[in-house]
């Protein structure tokens, strides 16, 4: 197919963004209340064979007969085969999406979307920043930065979460804040009995850590509230804008730039982001 740049694009004619895979839940994980780690296999080989994506990219999970909605990919690129997924109870399509068992078949388009710039961010730090379900994004680029942790420097992760019970991951990042390989400091607003880490936003936890600003790449996601006061934070230690790198979540449907419902300013967080730099962001009317 000759595209709209006068360019010849075979991909074009085989590969319809629009048509699902098939894929089986293999696995289901209760990690809080009101959120489950899906693990999924595509049901066709050579569909499966050739699943790549990048961290901070997204799929859209259609749900037979209910609808779709667009969820990230929790689990590294390394992981050949399956996909995870960490999926909030919120409506119809992640609400039956729950109400579902291992064995069941959902669809699975995608995967859309610009990541993190992982082969960019080597040889360097990171300071990785997430609140609430923002981790799910940002489990993605944390489990790649695990299997390739010889080409990173410090890596600083600091999750922040309403509640201990809403902590996403807990007994795995509990774990981690014992490694020497990861920096990893969690915080709840509100502690329980069951509580002994840090109280208080995440921001917070700014005081307690030193960045070398000539060799950070920032990474951020949580709600959209948080992310003013977060850059704010890293602006401080002196991190440049064009190395920290938000993920917006925005309404979406098509996933392919073309039903407008995700625009950010003069571009689409489908396929422009959901990950931009801060650079790119601050000239993006209403990104943050
Ligand atoms: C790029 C991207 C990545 C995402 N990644 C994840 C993820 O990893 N895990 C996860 O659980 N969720 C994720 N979401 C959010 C998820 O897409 C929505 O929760 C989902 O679309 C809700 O669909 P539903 O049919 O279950 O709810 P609906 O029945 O459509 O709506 C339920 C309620 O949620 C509101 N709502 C729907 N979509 C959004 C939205 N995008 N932002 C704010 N409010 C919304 C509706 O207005 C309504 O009040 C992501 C969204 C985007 C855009």
């Amino acid at each position: 197919m000759i595209g709209i740049d006068g360019h010849v694009h075979p991909e074009v004619e085989t590969v319809n963004p629009y048509r699902p895979h098939r894929a089986r839940i293999t696995s289901i994980v209760d990690l809080t209340d009101n959120e489950k780690l899906f693990e999924l296999r595509l049901i066709d080989e050579e569909s499966r064979a050739e699943f790549s994506h990048s961290a901070g990219q997204f799929v859209e999970v259609s749900i037979f007969g209910v609808g779709e909605a667009p969820i990230s990919i929790s689990s590294a690129p390394s992981k050949q085969g399956f996909i995870e997924l960490c999926v909030r109870r919120a409506g119809d399509v992640t609400g039956a999406l729950h109400d579902m068992r291992c064995g069941d078949i959902i669809g699975i388009r995608g995967p859309f979307g610009r990541g993190f710039p992982f082969e960019q961010m080597k040889g360097s730090d990171v300071l990785l920043v997430a609140g609430g379900l923002g981790i799910a994004p940002l489990k993605s680029l944390i489990n790649h930065i695990h299997d390739e942790r010889h080409a990173f420097g410090n890596v600083t992760i600091l999750y922040g979460s309403r509640t201990p019970s809403e902590i996403l991951f807990r007994r795995q990042f509990e774990m981690w804040q014992h490694r020497d390989d990861f920096d990893m400091v969690l915080t709840v607003d509100q502690a329980d009995e069951t509580w002994t880490g840090e109280v208080g936003l995440v921001t917070k936890l700014f005081d307690r850590i030193d960045v070398d600003p000539s060799n950070t790449y920032g990474a951020i996601c949580g709600p959209p509230v948080m992310y003013k006061y977060v850059i704010a934070e890293m602006r401080k230690k002196s991190i440049d804008a064009d190395r920290i790198y938000v993920s917006f979540e925005r309404r979406m449907k098509c996933g392919v730039g073309k039903c407008g419902h995700c625009g950010v300013g003069h571009q689409y967080a489908c396929v422009d982001g959901p990950v931009f730099n801060y650079w790119e962001a601050m000239n993006l009317q209403e990104a943050i």
